[in-house]
C-alpha cells in the first residue's frame, strides 16, 4: 500500500532543493563555481540565525496549496458543490498574500485570516518563517492583489512564469488516483496567477508525474502519462516540447551543462519542468540529482524544488539524505501537512 512517507518525502524533497537553490537563485554558473568550488554547491547552507536551511517561496507557496487543497476538499464535502481552486486554494493564496504584504485585496477577506474548520491542527498562519520574504514572485503578488482569481477559460494575465508550476505538486500527491484530475486541477490553480498556456499546462504535466510516480510507475513513464494527457488541451505544444527535450537529453550521452543549456534557465514554467524531469532522470542519487538541478544559470530555487518532489515520489523517504531532512526549515509542518493529504487522499 501507498505509504504516508511518500507524501513527505515528495514535499520534504521539494523543500530541500528549493533550500540548496535558494542560495544561488540569482547567481550565473560562474559566480556559483567561484563562490562554492568547481563543484558548484553542493550542500545545504544554514541560516545564522535560524540555524535551518531557509526554504523559499516556492515551499512556502507549496505549503498554502497542500493546506488549501484539504480546505476545498472540506468544505465540497459538506457543501456538495465547489472547486478545489475557487472552495479552497484561492483562498489559501490570499492568505499567502497577507503573509507576504500583510494586507488583502479586500475587507471582505478578512475572515480568512481566523481559524478554519479544516485546520484541525492548528492554522498554518501560526508559523512565523511563512511571513519571512524569501524573494516571492511579482506575477503571483500582483495577480492576487487584483482581487481577481484568474482561471484557464478567463487568463489574468499572460505569464508563463513558473510559480505555478513550482507550487503544484500537492495537487499530484492529493488526486493520485485520478491523474486526468490531477491535472485540470493542477492547472486551474496555476491560472489563478499564470494566464498563459505553458504557465498552467507545465503544471498539470507535473501533477500527473507526481501522481503517476505514486503509482508505481517510473519517472520516464510518468513523464510520458503526463505527455498524453498534456495534448488533450489546446496550446500545448511548448510544454510538450520541453518535456520531449528533457527525456531525450537525459537519454542522450550530452554533458549535463550542455542539456540544461538546451533547455532553458527555468524562468517560465515549461523550462523549469524541462530542467528538473532531465536532471531527476539523469541521475537517480537525491543528493547528486538535486545537486545538478540548482547549479546553473537559472532559477535554482525552483528546479531544486520541482526535482525534489519528484525525486521524493519516486524513490521515497528512505531515499532522503537524514542530515538534509533534518537541517530544512519548517520539517515538522512540511511532514504535517503532508500526512493531513494523505489521510484524506488514501480514502477518496
Ligand atoms: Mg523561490
Amino acid at each position: 500500500m501507498l505509504k504516508k512517507e511518500t507524501f513527505i518525502a515528495s514535499l520534504l524533497g521539494g523543500a530541500i532543493g528549493d533550500a540548496l537553490g535558494y542560495r544561488v537563485e540569482f547567481m550565473k554558473l560562474h559566480e556559483i563555481k567561484s563562490r562554492f568550488g568547481d563543484e558548484g554547491i553542493n550542500d545545504l547552507v544554514l541560516d545564522d540565525y535560524a540555524g535551518k536551511a531557509l526554504i523559499s517561496d516556492d515551499t512556502q507557496m507549496t505549503l498554502f496549496t497542500a493546506d488549501g487543497m484539504i480546505w476545498a476538499y472540506e468544505r465540497m464535502r459538506e457543501r456538495g458543490i465547489g472547486s478545489y481552486a475557487g472552495s479552497g486554494v484561492y483562498q489559501s493564496y490570499l492568505r499567502w498574500l497577507y503573509t507576504q504584504t500583510k494586507s488583502l485585496p479586500d475587507e471582505h477577506y478578512d475572515w480568512l485570516l481566523d481559524p478554519q474548520p479544516h485546520e484541525e491542527s492548528g492554522s498554518i498562519l501560526a508559523y512565523k518563517e511563512l511571513f519571512s520574504l524569501r524573494a516571492p514572485g511579482n506575477t503571483c503578488l500582483s495577480a492576487l492583489e487584483s482581487n481577481k482569481m484568474g482561471t484557464m477559460g478567463r487568463p489574468i494575465n499572460d505569464s508563463k512564469g513558473c510559480g505555478g508550476v513550482m507550487r503544484v505538486a500537492p495537487v499530484g500527491l492529493f488526486l493520485y488516483k485520478d491523474p486526468a484530475q490531477a491535472f485540470k486541477v493542477a492547472a486551474d490553480i496555476a491560472a489563478i496567477t499564470h494566464g498563459h498556456p505553458s504557465g498552467y499546462l507545465a503544471s498539470g504535466a507535473l501533477a500527473v508525474i507526481i501522481a503517476e510516480l505514486l503509482n508505481g510507475k517510473s519517472i520516464a513513464e510518468s513523464a510520458h502519462s503526463a505527455m498524453a494527457v498534456l495534448k488533450e488541451y489546446p496550446q500545448h505544444e511548448e510544454t510538450l516540447s520541453a518535456m520531449e527535450n528533457a527525456t531525450e537529453l537525459a537519454g542522450s550521452d550530452e554533458s549535463p551543462v550542455k542539456a540544461i543549456t538546451k533547455l532553458g534557465e527555468g524562468w517560465v514554467a515549461e523550462e523549469a519542468l524541462g530542467v528538473s524531469l532531465y536532471c531527476a532522470m539523469k541521475e537517480s542519487d537525491f543528493k547528486k540529482a538535486l545537486i545538478l538541478a540548482v547549479n546553473h544559470d537559472g532559477d535554482s530555487d525552483s528546479t531544486g524544488a520541482i526535482c525534489g518532489n519528484i525525486l521524493g515520489a519516486s524513490y521515497g523517504i528512505e531515499a532522503i539524505p537524514e542530515d538534509w531532512a533534518e537541517q530544512v526549515e519548517l520539517k515538522e509542518l512540511i511532514a504535517d501537512v503532508a500526512s493531513r493529504l494523505y489521510d484524506r487522499s488514501i480514502k477518496m
